[in-house]
């Protein structure tokens, strides 16, 4: 990853020093969301609420072809198809299509990139994301849309990762001290931080006796940490210090003793981020079967796919999991994770944010990158 992120900051310091900023994939601007105050999405399927071989446990019971009301930004009802009209409400019909929750990114960096593409991922249908390194001032001021669970800088040791590479602007606290770390902590907390992100990977890092206390601080705020542990002493590591989850599917192979250290937490993803190589798609399939809490993420910023990305949905299906485990691991399991309640389900109450798909993602999971359209909070992207 590391060559790749060298190269994607190289080459964003190029376009700031040369012409002011990279040239985004569409030219920016004005946002045109089209408000839908009360409409019936009409006659599609609910993807994943089909009892089926290939439905998770816990799935919904069948409602077959359904009328989905949204009302200020909310589903208010769903019920079977034709039988949903309110007086007021738009009726859109989407008879042959079916439905899915909007997705939940668990690993961004959304201060790299153009703002433009913030705006892409949110019209691509990702609703909330987690944004694992930015800068301070990104924890007072970043976008409403998507939804964004932020770490602000990461917490290291002086020239440590990332301050060392990619990420000398602001990126990283540099800690020479225990008491420091755990200054940085307070701070970040202070600052509304939802989490701290610790990396744990090439020298020099913080020495074991701070990451523990990190970690002990972070839980003491309520916050979650999260590690960046490329290989399998790394992980190991950051499993002894008691951190709660992987930032990355760790690339090197990992040792039985460490896949099980990890088995009652949860790992991100970013199968794609380090290239897919069988080694990094193994280790997720053993976390998993595991029991490791599985959530989609992608490493946006280091990546370049701003949405639901094909390649992390098509190594997903390499390392075992099905279109209805993929659904899970972006929509209901980080939902829940993260404390998004009204995101990752659709049902009553819950925030109209879904997209309309041209397949079922459970029996054809790369629909999900190419949805027909994407509704958050109830407006049409
Ligand atoms: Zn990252």
């Amino acid at each position: 990853m590391r060559a790749l992120v060298v190269v994607t900051w190289t080459l964003l310091g190029l376009a700031l020093a040369g012409c002011g900023r990279r040239a985004p994939t569409r030219a920016p601007q004005a946002r045109q969301v089209r408000l839908s105050p009360h409409l019936v999405l009409r006659g599609a399927v609910i993807a994943g609420a089909r009892p089926s071989a290939a439905t998770a446990p816990g799935a919904a019971p069948s409602l077959g072809p359904s009328d989905v009301e949204l009302h200020d930004g909310r589903i208010v009802a769903i019920a079977p198809a034709g039988t949903l009209a309110p007086p007021g409400a738009a009726i859109r019909d989407l008879s042959g299509r079916w439905l899915a929750p909007a997705f939940i990114d668990s690993h961004v960096h959304l201060a790299i990139l153009p703002e433009v593409m913030t705006g892409e991922l949110a019209d691509r249908g990702v609703a909330a994301a987690v944004d694992l390194g930015a800068p301070l001032p990104y924890l007072d001021h970043h976008p409403g849309t998507p939804r964004l669970i932020v770490s602000g800088p990461m917490i290291t040791a002086p020239a440590g990762y990332p301050v060392n590479s990619w990420g000398e602007d602001g990126y990283g606290l540099e800690c020479g001290s225990t008491a420091e770390a755990i200054a940085s902590v307070n701070r970040l907390a202070d600052h509304g931080a939802d989490l701290i992100k610790l990396p744990l990977t090439e020298p020099p890092t913080l020495p074991d006796a701070t990451i523990a206390a990190v970690v002990t601080q972070a839980h003491a705020r309520k916050l979650r940490v999260a590690v960046h542990a490329l290989s399998d002493p790394d992980a190991a590591r950051g499993a002894a210090a008691g951190a709660d989850l992987l930032a990355h599917t760790p690339v090197q192979p990992l040792a039985d003793a460490t896949v099980a250290a990890w088995r009652a937490r949860t790992v991100i993803t970013t199968l794609g981020a380090f290239g897919g190589t069988a080694a990094t798609v193994d280790n997720l399939r053993r976390l998993r079967a595991a029991g490791a809490t599985i959530l989609y993420g992608t490493d946006l910023g280091n990546t370049q796919t701003a949405g639901i990305d094909p390649n992390e949905l098509a190594l997903l299906q390499q390392a075992g999991l099905d279109g209805a485990a993929i659904l899970a691991a972006g929509t209901r399991t980080p939902a829940a994770y993260w404390g998004l309640g009204d995101l990752g389900q659709l049902a009553p109450g819950k925030a109209a944010s879904l997209l309309v798909l041209d397949a079922d993602p459970v029996l054809d999971p790369l629909t999900l990158a190419r949805p027909v359209q994407v509704y958050l909070d109830g407006a049409l992207r």
